[in-house]
């Protein structure tokens, strides 16, 4: 029964058939199960009498969408500030939001997540993501970190800000020397992370300056340890003194690096370092803090930033995917990072494959995500129009089908 129910078979009709930066007219996609079993023109694909059809006029079929850097565990800070989420949210009640947004994600068309820290929030990321696996709640597929790993008082909440006479959570957890971090990297690994998430730099200079803050030999600690333990490494990194460090040290993704100079993104290509723009949150916390207005106002200073290290990756050829760091902007809405992709100079095919070929090779998951092609898992989506010619359109998510089965129909 079980087996029969399995090799379930669907048919889709879309106008189009968008993969690995192609458009394909005409063709029409099989799911057998939670696989995709045949990828061709209605004729070849024989007979479908068995089937359930959908047919999707107008419409684009797209694998499902990849965002390689989320915090299901974090809500909009114009909403409740970080420190107060770290500080006053218990790990039930963020626990309880993080389903809501798992589920918000997914609808909109991103089926994988590699979630890079709960901040603050334990390991719940693994349970959820065990919770989603099992069926019991809605979700992308993910890949979590559990909690990132940070220099010891080089995180928040910051403690300057408050009684120094009682202690009070991180968002992360400390480590500091060679002994401790391999200790922390271990930690992590046990409870169940799929990546080590590491902190390359953080706000610890006199005026709240970014400073690095593994040293080098931390660095490699950390990365050779992962290593061992067949975890990949992600290091946030917005300096570029912490940026050398991490790929120095061997890691396989930088985050934000909104600092890198062309030297340092030229080292991230030689040492085959992947580069995660984060460009949506940036221009999410100057709405917040420096009354930045979406159309109006001039980019801020820390848009800027964050513009200029893309535009140094893309002019050094490093591999560029998708990463958003949606959580401090609202879920769901992690289509907003290849909108700026494409407004600060790829074309829309270009984001598409970060968010889905290229994605999916930096997950080490390539054979079976990020393409739309038999043997691959049935992760697809549907948008209105064509996507290759206005990114916009990924607002307009019609279908969205996990595993083979299908979680948004078209109304
Ligand atoms: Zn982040």
């Amino acid at each position: 029964m079980r087996r029969a129910a399995m090799r379930k078979r669907t048919l889709l009709i879309p106008d189009r058939v968008w993969t690995d930066g192609e458009i394909h007219r005409g063709w029409c996609v099989l799911v057998e199960g939670e696989r995709l079993a045949a990828v061709s023109t209605r004729p070849s694909i024989g007979d479908v009498s068995d089937c359930e059809t959908i047919a999707l006029p107008g419409a684009t079929l797209l694998p499902g969408l990849i965002d390689l850097h989320s915090h299901l565990f974090l809500h909009p800070y114009n909403e409740t500030s970080w420190d107060d989420q770290v500080l006053k949210e218990t790990e039930a009640y963020r626990t309880a939001r993080a389903v809501r947004h798992a589920e918000a994600t997914l609808l909109a068309g991103f089926t994988t997540l590699r979630d890079l820290g709960t901040e603050g929030a334990g390991y719940a990321d693994v349970s959820l993501k065990r919770a989603i696996e099992d069926g019991i709640v809605k979700g992308p597929r993910l890949f979590v970190a559990g909690r990132a790993i940070v220099a010891t008082g080089s995180y928040g909440p910051a403690r300057r800000n408050y009684r120094t006479d009682c202690c009070f959570p991180q968002g992360a957890l400390e480590a500091s020397g060679v002994d401790e971090v391999v200790r922390a990297v271990r930690l992590e690994a046990a409870h169940g992370a799929d990546w080590i998430k590491l902190y390359g730099d953080y706000r610890t200079g006199p005026n709240g300056e970014t400073r690095p803050t593994f040293s080098q030999e931390e660095m490699n600690a950390a990365v050779a340890t992962a290593h061992d333990l067949g975890r990949p490494v992600a290091v946030h990194a917005m300096t570029d003194e912490a940026m050398q460090r991490a790929a120095r040290a061997g890691v396989q993704t930088i985050e934000h690096g909104y600092g890198g100079s062309r030297e340092t993104f030229a080292l991230m290509r030689e040492k085959g370092v992947a580069f995660l723009p984060t460009l949506t949150v940036s221009e999410a916390l100057s709405e917040y803090f420096r009354g930045y207005v979406p159309g109006e106002s001039d980019p801020t200073e820390s848009m800027q930033m964050a513009a200029r290290g893309f535009r140094n990756a893309r002019a050094e050829g490093v591999t560029i995917g998708c990463g958003s760091d949606v959580g401090p902007f609202p879920h769901g809405e992690n289509a907003r990072e290849l909108a700026w992709m494409v407004r600060l100079g790829m074309t829309p095919a270009e984001a598409l494959t970060a968010a889905t070929t290229v994605n999916a090779r930096i997950l080490g998951r390539e054979n079976e995500l990020g393409k739309i092609e038999p043997g691959f898992l049935a992760d697809l989506i549907a948008v209105a129009g064509d996507p290759a010619a206005d990114i916009a359109v990924l607002k307009q998510v019609s279908l969205v089908m996990k595993n083979g089965a299908i979680v948004r129909a078209p109304i």
